[in-house]
């Protein structure tokens, strides 16, 4: 904390790590005697840098670049750009930090790191959007390369950002590198189903959770919060399943419709529209709009999929859906729960799936972008939803499988962050002092 001040969503992030690690460390006393939790809370590289632009009056603006390069002891760094006004330093080390865990457990060879601008994107034209992404390329291709370092998308980082960052990249290094992002538009190298792959995966991983008590997604009242690129796609396949999902929110506020969200509303308004989800209601008069978005985990639901931001749900928004009987929650978010609110689903014996477990599929599928790119070649939709669910239900598998034999059974957090853990901390021992 000393070394680190002001930073407390990074120290938030670490806590939950480090607290699940400590029977692997009474376990196996190597781990300590080699210093790897020293060296892994230190990332190896931060960047940070000034990125001038114009907006469409002629003022001069600047906001702040990150990336974080955070390990690379089993792959180059893998881990999307955020542009938020709320981004910072402790931010973007957070989701860095959280990603070595995640990208380990898809069990592909990708490093962590992080990324993103305290830019908003929100009220900004097409021109003014396309002039600060190239500048921000502009320095951050430094750093980056399709065996260094492959940014994709997060908050407010979506194809169309991609696209243009792709287009300044391939400008200054010339040649065509197409693994050098992922979330790429199909057109131009984009993989089949990385659009629904976090989304899709949340609720395969939550599935999984559920059949292991017998339950299902049939029949059961869902609760998805946001309603960007994560949140449409949960929405989606746990409609496909059989559930009926019955309120999503933006930053502003939440829609609550007891018939059932209407999802090419919602996707024509977000995707296409670029509007609020307050217009939803205009559209379908049954349904309810409410001012702002914490309100949503009132609604009383068998499942809640919190899809937005981090510290979304604090201890009192999980004492009220523990009260409404919610019976299992998938963090499609990064860190949506508040350590407080995870020990309240925990002791009260709510299914838990953890973000760094239940939301690897969109980086699991971004590897799979990186294996086409580098193979020139594209494996079909089917082909990769396919492989996207095999590699979450092997998440599954191994968060359960870790947990157990570490004495704490059922307890996916902590499984998680030991079956991530270990693949990163054999590799970091096998060579050496780094
Ligand atoms: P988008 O920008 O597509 O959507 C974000 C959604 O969350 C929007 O509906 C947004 O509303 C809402 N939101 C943002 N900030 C807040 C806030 N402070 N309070 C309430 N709602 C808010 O982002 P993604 O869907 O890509 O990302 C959502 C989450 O999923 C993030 O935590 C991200 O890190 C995580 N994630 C994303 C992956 C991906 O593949 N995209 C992969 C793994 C994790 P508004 O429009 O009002 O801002």
């Amino acid at each position: 904390i000393a070394r680190n001040p002001h930073e407390s969503e990074f120290h938030q992030a670490v806590k939950e790590i480090l607290d699940s690690l400590v029977p692997v460390f009474e376990k196996h006393p190597r781990y300590r005697e080699s210093g790897i939790l020293e060296r892994i809370v230190e990332p190896e590289r931060v960047i940070s840098f000034r990125v001038p632009w114009v907006d469409d009056q002629g003022n001069v603006k600047v906001n702040r670049g990150f990336r974080v390069q955070f390990n690379s002891a089993i792959g180059p760094y893998k881990g999307g750009l955020r542009f938020h006004p709320s981004v910072n330093a402790s931010i973007i080390k957070f989701l860095g930090f959280e990603q070595i865990f995640k990208n380990s457990l898809t069990g592909q060879p990708i490093g962590g790191g992080k990324g993103g601008s305290d830019f908003d994107p929100k009220g900004k034209s097409d021109g003014e959007i396309m002039r600060f992404t190239q500048s921000f390329m502009t320095e951050l291709y430094k750093y980056i390369g399709p065996d260094e370092d492959v940014p994709a998308g997060d908050i407010g980082v979506g194809a169309r950002e991609i696209g243009y960052m792709f287009g300044q990249y391939k400008r200054i290094r010339g040649g065509y590198e197409a693994g050098v992002l992922t979330g790429k538009s199909v057109v131009y190298g984009g993989s089949l189903t990385r659009t629904e792959a976090t989304g899709y995966g949340t609720v395969y991983f939550v599935d999984e959770m559920l059949r292991s008590k017998g339950l299902g997604f049939g029949g059961s009242t869902v609760v998805v919060s946001g309603s960007g690129n994560v949140s449409i796609y949960a929405i989606e396949k746990a409609q496909q399943f059989g559930a009926k999902v019955v309120a999503c929110s933006d930053s502003n506020g939440y829609v609550y419709d007891p018939n059932g969200i209407k999802l090419d509303t919602v996707k024509r308004l977000k995707e296409v529209e670029r509007k609020r989800i307050s217009e939803y209601v205009k559209e379908h008069p049954t349904a309810e709009y409410h001012e702002g978005c914490s309100g949503i985990w009132s609604i009383p639901c068998d499942i809640a999929l919190p899809c937005a931001t981090q510290n979304e749900i604090d201890a009192d928004a999980a004492k009220l859906l523990v009260a409404n009987g919610v019976k299992a929650v998938g963090e499609g978010a990064n860190m949506p729960s508040t350590l407080e609110a995870i020990d309240v689903f925990l002791s009260n014996g709510v299914l838990f799936g953890p973000a760094k477990a239940a939301n690897a599929g969109g980086v699991a599928v971004s590897a799979l972008e990186m294996a086409q790119n580098s193979m020139r070649y594209s494996w079909t939709f089917e082909e990769v939803d396919a492989k996207l669910h095999g590699i979450m239900k092997n998440i599954y598998e191994s968060s359960v499988k870790a947990a157990r034999e570490y004495g704490y059974e059922g307890n996916l957090v902590v499984g998680a962050n030991i079956a991530g853990f270990l693949r990163v901390a054999d590799a970091m021992m096998l060579q050496g002092v780094i």
